[in-house]
Parts: C-alpha cells; structure tokens; sequence
C-alpha cells in the first residue's frame, strides 16, 4: 500500500523532519486520497480548502493553481531562476518560528536537512562553525555567552541544518520565537 513518495532534491527526507506525514486525508489540489499529506507552510492570497498531498508539490500543481509559494525566496539570492522555483514551487516547506528560508552555498540552494539542537549539530562540526561565525555577525560579542548559546539549542531556540547539494558541506541557522 505505502506509495514511494517523489524525491525533493532540495528536502529529500520530509517525513524525517516532519513536513510530510502517513494521513488518509484528500489532497486539496488532486482531490485524492493519497496516504501522505503535507503539514507545513504554504503560502497564498487564494483560500484553500485543505492540504496537498507530495505529488502536488512534487509536479508544481499545487502552487500554480493556487498561486503560492512553500517557502519566502529571502536569503536565495544568486541561485539560478530553475533553483529558486524549483524550491519555492515544488519543495516542501518546514515548520520554524521564523519564516522558513532556504540557505544557499556553492551558489545553488541547500538541501534542508531538519530542526536540530546542539548534540546534532555537535556532531557536524562545519554547521556549527559557521553557525558560530554568523551569531558572531550578528553582534554577540561574549565569546562564552555565545557557547552558552550554542550549547542550548533545542531548547528555545534551534537550528535549521542544511547540507550543500554541490560540495556535502553542512550549514545551518538559528531559529527562535
Ligand atoms: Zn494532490
Ligand atoms: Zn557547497
């Protein structure tokens, strides 16, 4: 019964983190019933009646019936047009505090990974680095404030992992309420 679900080069495991989910629910762009379902964010100015089922997303239909987009573009700057339509048209979304956004490296966009804390991100130490030199960006000046910080994620705040689909280098960025 289980189908195979279509492949999100950008996304590729929506079930691990949770974007897509096993519900006997009708898609509301197909109408059918297709055992998965999607949770995250959509966004439209056009009222729809439900859920999308994978496929939908997968093949574009959803967001060119309802004139929507999974996921802002902020953040995508310099991927080619394909990319950037490819991952706000035809890749699920995920749920954060913030809106959700892509991350970018090697000049296409990265695959999203998941929502991790600091044991997860501890153990890919290249996400962590940057991650280090990006709160540092954003002003914290507190050397041991800052691993503090970090040592905390997943707990009011996380991090939202990526993986470059060119080169395998992780990255990620923090998200908080
Ligand atoms: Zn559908
Ligand atoms: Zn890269």
């Amino acid at each position: 019964m289980s189908a195979i679900l279509p492949f999100f080069r950008y996304h590729p495991d929506p079930v691990a983190s949770g974007s897509i989910r096993e519900a006997a629910e009708r898609c509301a762009c197909c109408q059918r019933d297709r055992g998965w379902i999607y949770t995250a964010t959509f966004y439209t100015a056009l009222e729809v009646g439900g859920r999308f089922c994978p496929w939908c997303i997968a093949d574009g239909s959803a967001a060119e019936r309802f004139a929507g987009e999974f996921a802002d573009s902020v953040g995508l700057d310099g991927v080619s047009e394909d990319v950037l339509h490819e991952v706000t048209r035809r890749t699920p979304g995920f749920r954060a505090w913030q809106d959700p956004h892509w991350l970018v490296h090697c000049q296409t966009a990265a695959a999203f990974v998941g929502e991790v804390g600091y044991a997860e991100l501890a153990a890919r130490p290249d996400a962590l680095a940057q991650l280090r030199t990006e709160v540092r960006l954003h002003g914290w000046r507190d050397e041991a404030q800052l691993e503090q910080f970090l040592a905390h994620l997943g707990e009011s705040a996380t991090a939202m992992l990526f993986r470059c689909t060119v080169c395998g280098t992780h990255l990620a960025y923090v998200d908080a309420s």
